[in-house]
């Protein structure tokens, strides 16, 4: 890892991320910083309970490094991009 963990969390912070993220069959689409402190990020797509996994938030750095943009994002907020090459829009 060259580049320095970005989030104030634990780097073994218990994070979600779906099946699609996780396996590498879709990039990450949608990221939510939950009221509750959690994050998650997920592909965008529709997803059922069995789709959703838990790893460390270092694992999810690690999956899309991109995502350490949004290590400053307040609780409740989401952001979201069309594809890997646009920018994180965060929702007001
Ligand atoms: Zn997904």
């Amino acid at each position: 890892m060259e580049k320095k963990f970005p989030f104030e969390d634990e780097p073994n912070t218990a994070t979600f991320v779906c099946s699609h993220v996780l396996n590498g069959e879709r990039p990450i689409l949608y990221v939510s910083h939950d009221e509750d402190g959690y994050w998650q990020f997920l592909c965008g797509g529709q997803h059922t309970e069995e789709d959703a996994k838990i790893v460390s938030l270092m694992k999810a750095f690690q999956l899309d490094e991109s995502v350490g943009e949004l290590a400053a994002m307040d609780y409740g907020k989401t952001a979201e991009r069309e594809s890997p090459e646009d920018g994180w829009r965060i929702r007001p």
